[in-house]
This record gives C-alpha cells, sequence and structure tokens, in this order.
C-alpha cells in the first residue's frame, strides 16, 4: 500500500514545481523591471530550486531504494541550504534597508555549508552534522524573517500599508510551513510540503504585482463569520441524526425511521431559520462589521451644511459627520485654488486632530494634481508613496502630504473644476476602507462642493472688507501724518523768520546805535567792545541757525560726510556737556553720567557725535522745568554695540509726535509758543536738533528712539532718548535689533 502512495507523493511535488516554474516564467516577462520584481524572480527561482531537489531525493527515495552514500548525504543539507537561502531572500523582501546585514550573516552561512559538503564529497566523515546546521540556520532566520514582519506591521501608520504588512506575515505561514513540512521523513505530510508552499508562492506573486490588496481583517473576519455559521449548522445537523437516532428505539414505533428523521429534519429546520437570523446578527455584532445607513448620514449632513459660511465650520462639519459613522479621528478641508502659472494651490482647514496648516502649491505638471484635477475618484496616501506614477511627484508635495497623516483625500468638484479636497485619516480600528465607505465618502464630497463655494465666496468677502479697512486706517493715518508734517512746514516759515529776524534785529539795533554814537564823535574803547559783544552773540546764534539747515539738507542729499577716528565715549559726552554747563547751573537743574567710563574705547565721528549729544542735552535742558535733573547713563548690549541714555525729568513726549520728532522742522505745539532763548524752559528752536541727531547716529550705523510715557506738564514724566551705536562705526543700517515693547531696557539707569 505504502509503496503506491510515495509516487503521488513525489507527483505533487513535481506538479508544484512546475507551477513555481509558471510564475517565474510570468514575473520574468513582465517588463517593468522594478527591483522588488527582481527580488521576486529570484525569490521564485529559489523556491523552484528547492522544490526541485525536495522532488529529486523523493524520486530517489521511491524509485533508486538502494541509494548511493553520497546522495544520501548530500541532498537533505542542500534542501535545507535552499530553503535558508530562500529566507534569506524573504528577509531583504521585507526590510531592504535589513539587506546587507542579513545577506552577510546568511550568505557566510551558505558559504561554510557548501564548503563542508564539498568537503566531505572528497573526504567522507560521517559524524559531521550537516544538515542540522542547515536547519539551524533557516530556523534562525525564519525567525528574524517573521520578526522583520511583524515589525513592518507595528510600523506602518496607514490603514493599506498596515494591510499590506499583514498580507506579507500571513504569507510567510505558507512559505515557512510548507518549508518546515519538507523536512519531515516522507509521507503524506511531507507531501504537503510542495504544495503549501505553493499556495504561499501564489500569494507573494499576487501581493508583488498587484498595489491593491484584498483587506486581509475583512476575509479574516468573513472566514470567521463562516466557520462560526457552519459549525452551528453541522452541529445542529448531527443534533438531527442523533435525535433520529436515539428516538427509534425509544418512541414506540409509530412511523418508520425515515419519516421520523423527515419529522425532526422538519422541526429542525423550523428552529434552526429564525436561529440562523439571530445567529448571523451575534456574529456580525461580536466581529465588529456592524453596517451604518449612508443615505440618513447623508440626509442629516446636507440639513446641516445647508447654512455653513464658514470654511473652519465647514470643515468641522464634514470631518465630524465621517467620525460619527466610521470613527475617523483626524480629517480637513484642503481648499483648492488654481494659481496663475497653472499650478494648485491647497491650504488645509483642519475640521479634527493636529493638522499643520502651512499651504502648498502643486507643480502644474506634478502627477498628483494631474490625478487629482483630472480624474474623479479618491486618491490615497499610500498611492502616492507606491504608485509607480505618483512615487514621481514633486518630494516636497510627497512629503507635505505626508505630514498631514491622512489616509485618503476625496475630490471635491463643482462645475468649475475641482474646488477642494476632503482629506481623512484611517478610520476606527485602522481598517483599510471599504468599497462602500468610499462610495459614502465620495457621494459626501459631493455634496460639500456647494457649501464649500459659499463658504469661500463670503470668505473672500470679509478678506475684502478687511483690507478696504486696513486701507481706510493706513490712509487716514497717512493722512494725519502729512497734516502734522504740513503745519510743521507753515510753522517753519513762522519759526524760520522769527529765528533768522530775533537776531538779525538785535545785530541792526546795535549797528544803528553804533552809527548814532559815531556820529556824536564821543565813542569810548569800551563801549565798542561792550557793542561788538552784542553783535557777535546774535550772529553766532544767525550762524549756528544756517549750519543746522545745511546740515538737515546734506543729511537729506547725500548723507553727512563722517570721518571716523578712534575716541570714547566719556570724551564725547563730556564735549558735548560743556557749552551747557551755565544753561544748566542758570536753571538749577543737576547732569549725573552714569558708567560712561566702562565703554571701552570706539572708532566715530567725535565732532558730529559731539553736535548729536549736545542736541539732546540741549533739548532736555529746554524741556525740564528748573530744579529738574537730567541723567547720561552707558551699557554695554552686545560684543558689537553699546547704548547711552539720555533722560530727563521734564515735560514728556506724547506717543503719536515720539516718530515725528525725528522729522525735520517738526516741533510739538504751537509755533507762536515758540521762545527764542536756547535754553530757557519750553524754548523752541527751527526744529532741526533731533533730525541731525539721528542723521548722525545713523551715519554711524547705529539707531535713535525716544521712549515717554506721553507729555504732561502737571506731572512732568520725563523722556528717555535711546542712542545705540556701534564701538566700530560702519555704513549701511543698524545691525542690532531694537527690543520689542514688552522687554524692560535701560535697567542701567
Ligand atoms: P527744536 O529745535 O525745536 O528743539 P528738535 O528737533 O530738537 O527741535 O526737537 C523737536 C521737538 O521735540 C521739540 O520742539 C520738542 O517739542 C520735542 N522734544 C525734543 N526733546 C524733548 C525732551 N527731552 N522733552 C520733551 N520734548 C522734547
Amino acid at each position: 500500500m505504502e509503496g503506491t502512495f510515495w509516487p503521488y507523493v513525489a507527483g505533487i511535488g513535481v506538479w508544484s514545481g512546475l507551477t513555481h516554474l509558471i510564475l517565474l516564467l510570468l514575473l520574468v516577462f513582465r517588463k517593468d523591471g522594478e527591483t522588488p520584481n527582481k527580488l521576486a524572480r529570484i525569490y521564485l527561482g529559489v523556491s523552484l530550486a528547492w522544490i526541485a531537489a525536495v522532488a529529486f531525493s523523493d524520486l530517489e527515495a521511491i524509485f533508486l531504494p538502494v541509494v548511493t552514500d553520497t546522495a544520501e548525504r548530500f541532498l537533505p543539507p542542500l534542501v535545507a541550504s535552499l530553503m535558508l537561502l530562500e529566507t534569506l531572500l524573504a528577509c531583504s523582501f521585507l526590510e531592504a534597508a535589513a539587506l546587507p546585514a542579513i545577506a552577510a550573516a546568511g550568505g557566510t552561512w551558505c558559504a561554510i555549508l557548501v564548503g563542508a559538503a564539498a568537503y566531505l564529497a572528497v573526504r567522507p566523515t560521517p559524524d559531521v552534522p550537516l544538515l542540522e546546521a542547515a536547519v539551524g540556520g533557516w530556523g534562525v532566520l525564519g525567525l528574524v524573517q517573521i520578526g522583520l514582519a511583524i515589525r513592518g506591521l507595528a510600523r506602518s501608520r496607514l490603514a493599506l500599508h498596515r494591510n499590506r504588512a499583514l498580507y506579507w506575515l500571513l504569507t510567510a505561514v505558507p512559505l515557512t510551513g510548507g518549508q518546515a513540512l519538507s523536512l519531515l521523513p516522507i509521507g503524506v505530510w511531507r507531501g504537503a510540503g510542495p504544495l503549501l508552499h505553493l499556495l504561499g508562492a501564489v500569494a507573494l506573486f499576487r501581493g508583488v504585482l498587484s498595489l491593491w490588496l484584498p483587506n486581509v481583517v475583512a476575509l479574516l473576519r468573513s472566514l470567521l463569520r463562516f466557520l462560526f455559521l457552519a459549525a452551528v449548522t453541522a452541529a445542529m445537523l448531527i443534533g438531527i441524526v442523533l435525535g433520529a437516532e436515539a428516538l427509534k428505539d425509544l418512541v414506540p414505533p409509530i412511523f418508520p425511521p425515515t419519516v421520523l428523521l423527515v419529522l425532526l429534519a422538519g422541526a429542525g429546520a423550523m428552529v434552526y431559520l429564525p436561529l440562523y437570523r439571530v445567529l448571523t446578527r451575534l456574529a456580525d455584532r461580536l466581529l465588529e462589521g456592524m453596517g451604518f445607513d449612508p443615505a440618513l448620514a447623508l440626509q442629516e449632513y446636507s440639513q446641516t451644511i445647508g447654512g455653513i459660511l464658514s470654511l473652519e465650520q465647514l470643515a468641522a462639519v464634514a470631518v465630524g459627520t465621517v467620525a460619527e459613522v466610521l470613527g475617523v479621528q483626524r480629517g480637513a478641508l484642503l481648499v483648492a485654488t488654481e494659481t496663475e502659472r497653472g499650478g494648485l494651490l491647497l491650504q488645509p482647514v483642519p475640521g479634527q486632530g493636529d493638522v499643520p496648516e502651512e499651504p502648498i502649491e502643486l507643480e502644474p505638471i506634478s502627477p498628483i494634481l494631474v490625478r487629482v484635477r483630472d480624474e474623479d475618484r479618491p486618491l490615497f496616501q499610500y498611492e502616492v508613496e507606491h504608485h509607480p506614477i505618483l512615487r514621481d511627484a514633486p518630494a516636497r508635495e510627497r512629503e507635505w502630504l505626508r505630514n498631514l497623516e491622512m489616509e485618503v483625500y476625496l475630490p471635491i468638484r463643482s462645475q468649475e473644476g475641482l474646488v477642494g479636497l476632503l482629506a481623512l485619516g484611517a478610520q476606527r480600528g485602522g481598517e483599510p476602507y471599504s468599497p462602500r465607505e468610499i462610495q459614502f465618502l465620495s457621494t459626501l464630497a459631493h455634496q460639500t462642493a456647494v457649501a464649500l463655494q459659499n463658504a469661500r465666496l463670503v470668505e473672500g468677502l470679509q478678506d475684502l472688507n478687511r483690507r478696504i479697512t486696513q486701507l481706510h486706517e493706513n490712509l487716514r493715518a497717512a493722512y494725519e501724518r502729512l497734516a502734522r508734517l504740513d503745519k510743521a512746514k507753515t510753522d517753519f516759515l513762522a519759526i524760520a523768520s522769527h529765528e533768522l529776524r530775533t537776531p538779525l534785529a538785535q545785530v541792526r539795533g546795535y549797528v544803528d546805535v553804533l552809527a548814532d554814537l559815531a556820529e556824536s564823535g564821543v565813542l569810548t574803547q569800551e563801549q565798542i567792545r561792550r557793542i561788538a559783544e552784542n553783535i557777535s552773540r546774535p550772529t553766532r546764534r544767525l550762524e549756528n541757525i544756517i549750519n543746522a539747515m545745511m546740515d538737515a539738507t546734506q543729511i537729506d542729499t547725500e548723507g553727512l560726510a563722517l570721518h571716523f577716528a578712534p575716541t570714547t565715549i566719556a570724551l564725547i559726552i563730556r564735549l558735548a556737556a560743556e557749552p551747557w554747563h551755565g544753561a544748566l547751573k542758570e536753571r538749577n537743574l543737576t547732569l549725573t553720567t552714569e558708567g560712561l567710563e566702562d565703554i571701552p574705547p570706539i572708532h566715530a565721528d567725535m565732532e558730529r557725535l559731539t553736535q548729536a549729544f549736545s542736541n539732546l542735552i540741549s533739548n532736555a535742558i529746554k524741556f525740564t522745568p528748573d530744579g529738574g535733573r537730567i541723567t547720561i547713563a552707558a551699557r554695554p548690549l552686545d560684543e558689537e554695540h553699546f547704548e547711552v541714555t539720555v533722560s530727563d525729568t521734564g515735560i514728556g513726549i506724547s506717543k503719536a509726535d515720539q516718530e515725528l520728532i525725528f522729522e525735520k522742522f517738526y516741533r510739538v505745539g504751537s509755533a507762536s509758543l515758540h521762545s527764542s532763548g536756547e535754553f530757557k524752559f519750553k524754548g523752541g528752536g527751527p526744529g532741526l536738533g533731533l533730525p541731525i541727531a539721528r542723521g548722525v547716529i545713523e551715519g554711524h550705523g547705529g539707531c535713535i528712539w525716544v521712549e515717554s510715557e506721553g507729555y504732561d506738564e502737571e506731572r512732568c514724566p520725563g523722556s528717555t532718548f535711546h542712542v545705540v551705536l556701534p564701538y566700530k562705526a560702519h555704513r549701511g543700517p543698524c545691525r542690532w535689533k531694537r527690543p520689542t515693547e514688552t522687554e524692560p531696557i535701560g535697567d542701567a539707569l
């Protein structure tokens, strides 16, 4: 009996070997030449060699019972080595990155085995455990393979990726199982080995060739459901048969046994049908295959979105509806706008989950753009990563989509074309969307189009309104500024004529006096000296004003001509304050300095900086009531810059004027309040002191600004002028960044 059975076992091996060969040929003649296919070809080639070796050893054992010594030693280790090689390839399939390490380990092992086999062929030594070594290596690699498949499963974030990983894991079962069976001694189980392996090879072939794989979890679930219902039905049938058998002896023989069986079967069927319905529902509930009513969900959705006019709300409601029905955790609306150069701008509006909001412009020739614009079907993230055409999309676009962490993008179209995409993450349980669910989502996306367009229109109008309001505000501010400057110019005429006329009148008066005295002929030496002195003072003042005007013009035209040389800030401040000692005394003001000596020597135009600080000190004197304090403090800021502050306890400057006072001819308040005294309280000048100071400081690569609580002659909040200068003066803008208003500065004061 046994002897006749074995040829069939060997026949199975031959037959499954042939099928492997067909699969291999199919793969070889597929002309896409992609890397996974190349690996798959080698894999099937090795599988084929393995099956050939198994079949050969079977045939040999059956038909050549008197085996040669060499063949007996050779064949089993050869089979096991080929298994080792095959598992090695499977590992690299699963983890391309691990290929070098796995290949090195497995390759060395194979080489040792081949070497040992060759050695044995020459010098037969019966005790070398060649087979055990090969099987051991295969076992270790088999465990690595399973580990890699499980790791792939744990790592995949997308449902479709997970599905693929699960598919590979399940494929490994028949492949490795088939190999394991072929290690058994000859018999039925060993014969089943190649067959089981073939099953795995077919699954592998399917997985390699097609991007879309069946939903493995759903398949397992249906299988479980089927087995459960089949088991219950079988139990029922067995019950009827056993029942008929038992009743036959118990019940008095009124009915013939066949009739009894028919009666029992009828009764059983009556109980079974409602029971089956209950059981199906129970199985569905247990296996979570519960359905939902798409029609109801869509009806409720279309009623809700009717009145929505904001994109955020629309995104929240659309994703919320899907979340309720399918348990999706993440989702967003990607609002699409065609750009002038033919690209597509996608702006995410988060609906649920922490979705990044920066927009992206898809290139006009991007395969992703072409796909979503021209094809009215959902795009899966899985496709973006694996589809041969979509994989060629710009890396920036693929990265952006990956960062969204979505599973599927459903086009939202209006008559004008694509207006957006509904992006959704994985659904509850992380299973891939079924065709029915995709159908539901596509309809939902379709219904969203009108609401999306309305919301965009309204947002566009609101944006326009905001921009007009802003423009209006800017215009008003510009108008106010112009009005102030215009007033300053008008004032200037009054001030300039006053400023110039006052000293001129003085000169003229003294000249007249001189003429009268000269006529009378009684002009003493002393009188001449006094009159000359009285003429010289207003002349100096005239000269100062004209110089200031010329400086201001120079700043505006070609900029000040500055000559940088080594100096110190302490010296500059001393020179700047010197002319004002008399005024400080007369007005009973105290001037103190702090930290000037701590500033290392600088490189600057000493004369111009002295002029700038002199202007600041003169202003502090003019706008501080008698008895007040003026403080000049210096402190280092960073390796490149230091700061000098000039603060007073004067009348302060209103926020509105804090920028404008640095404009030419601008002075606060009315021109009529002007007093010609150089250091009288509130005595104004031509409004050129600060513009010149700013010109000098900016000419050094520094910056100047003022801080004051506001203008108040009663309370006298004071003003602080901040001057930031580089240790080494340079042309060009200030490199130091001014702190924002919330950060306290000037703690040195
Ligand atoms: P002016 O020649 O009029 O002093 P400036 O350019 O030096 O011109 O100053 C412009 C205006 O800024 C002054 O008229 C004054 O109103 C205001 N201002 C300048 N420094 C101070 C200060 N320390 N306190 C209050 N107001 C000041």
